[in-house]
């Protein structure tokens, strides 16, 4: 099947006289005849229901379309786009062990690694995405477990070197993890370019109408961890809590990695997305391929119209040929990047709160990525628990305005910013 068939139908095939639509699953609970049969599945030696916090069938049949659209062996549902990048890191990544991070991320995983995740003893050295081959190298450490890194990094807009850093990754025997939230499947599938994991926050694009907050976690199924074992023992020895289970044995290459993520990290954080939200995602992943492109082409006019202003001071849109992720955002994503564009205002922080409560059509919102254009002034909200110089490393200037074009008209969207910045 090609990507757009399975936006419609991976995941779910019902079978005769069944539902055509998933059904919502939601049960907390599942019956079963005898205390041994249910005993098989604690055990995981057979596969089923047994409680939602940990597996759901309607939230696993929207993990599979995911892992359908990256390309993927097996994926998981979170709660949250959070959740889904604590659990894909903390999987593999424990207190003393350490993380090479790209700098150029966004500002709730910069706060999850460099300050909750460093409480719980996980390291993480931040660099560059464009930093230099000395520099990456200088990076690793001999405890280093992951690299990680965004497609498309929310707000800065910089594009990831996926193969570069891949190749880093891997030279060390650790996996490389790649938000794909921006760019999403159908403008890029990082796993084609070496990456090991795929994170989502699923609250973006792939719901796409603001009605949902959730993640999740892909695996490629590519990434030996048997070859590396003495680096992931959580992967490779006996876990004591689950009666003794080695992952990487029991569920191969392409199952341990997802599985132990469910059998310990849902298990015990309990970052469960519920049926009802999974049913509202898949709804939006029917459409994905529809609206991505609709989006591209809208902020593509939007961010031409607004290099041509002369009240702007600057225009960030990787599509755009001026942009210095151009040739990068080509190679990785050639049918467009997403809807996001970042502009400054000229006159800087005040012009742009300015510009801003002159809109119409736009609203403020912290949110990206609906079908509703919506706009966010990050230094004063989203990263503003960053110091100007983290700032400065994450890409994001004072006069920064994100605007996320949704899918009204994009004549109507030109207007409304025309019409607000002939006000300032
Ligand atoms: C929004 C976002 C997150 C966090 O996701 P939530 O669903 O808000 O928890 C993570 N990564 C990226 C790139 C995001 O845009």
């Amino acid at each position: 099947m090609r990507i757009e068939t399975k936006c419609v139908q991976a995941g779910y095939n019902p079978g005769n006289g069944e539902p055509r639509q998933i059904p919502i699953i939601q049960s907390t609970t599942f019956k079963y005849d005898t205390s041994e049969a249910m005993g098989r599945l604690f055990d995981l030696e057979d596969s089923g229901y047994f409680y939602s916090r940990l597996q759901n069938p309607t939230c696993d049949a929207v993990a599979a379309k995911i892992a359908a659209l990256e390309g993927g062996t097996a994926a998981m549902l979170t709660s949250s786009g959070q959740a889904a990048n604590f659990f894909a890191v903390f999987n593999i990544a424990g207190c003393g062990d350490h993380v090479v991070s790209s700098a150029s991320i966004y500002g709730g995983t910069f706060n999850l690694f460099a300050v909750t995740m460093k409480k719980m003893g996980v390291d993480f050295t931040f660099v560059s995405p464009d930093c230099t081959d000395e520099e990456l190298e200088a990076a690793f450490k001999p405890n280093t477990k992951a690299v990680f890194g965004e497609t498309i990094a929310n707000p800065a807009l910089t594009v990831f070197d996926i193969e570069r850093f891949a190749h880093a990754a891997h030279a060390h025997g650790v996996p490389l993890i790649v938000d794909n939230t921006f760019a999403t499947p159908i403008n890029c599938r990082p796993f084609e370019w070496g990456a090991d994991i795929v994170t989502h926050s699923t609250t973006k694009y792939m719901d796409g109408h603001g009605a949902h907050v959730g993640g999740a976690v892909v695996d490629s199924g590519k990434f030996d961890w048997m070859a590396h074992a003495e680096k992931f023992p959580g992967l490779t020895t006996p876990d004591e809590s689950y009666h003794g289970v080695t992952y990487a044995e029991k569920f191969g290459q392409g199952g341990a990695y997802i599985t132990k993520a469910t059998a310990q990290l849902m298990r015990d954080f309990g970052s469960t997305p519920s049926p009802q939200s999974a049913f509202l995602l898949n709804l939006g992943l029917e459409s994905l391929h529809v609206r991505m492109p609709r989006h591209c082409e809208t902020a593509l006019k939007v961010a031409q119209y607004l290099e041509k202003h002369p009240k702007i001071a600057w225009v960030n849109y990787p599509g755009l040929p001026s942009n210095a992720y151009y040739e990068r955002a080509k190679k990785y994503m050639p049918n467009g990047t997403c809807g996001v564009v970042s502009f400054g205002v000229r006159g800087g922080r005040e012009a742009a709160a300015a510009f801003m409560r002159e809109l119409k059509v736009a609203a403020i919102e912290t949110h990206v990525a609906d079908a509703r254009t919506c706009c966010l002034h990050p230094a004063s909200t989203t990263h503003r628990q960053m110091s100007d110089a983290e700032l400065i490393a994450a890409g994001v200037s004072g006069d920064l305005v994100r605007m996320s074009c949704g899918l009204e008209s994009a004549e109507d969207l030109i207007e409304d910013i025309a019409q607000a910045l002939d006000k300032i």
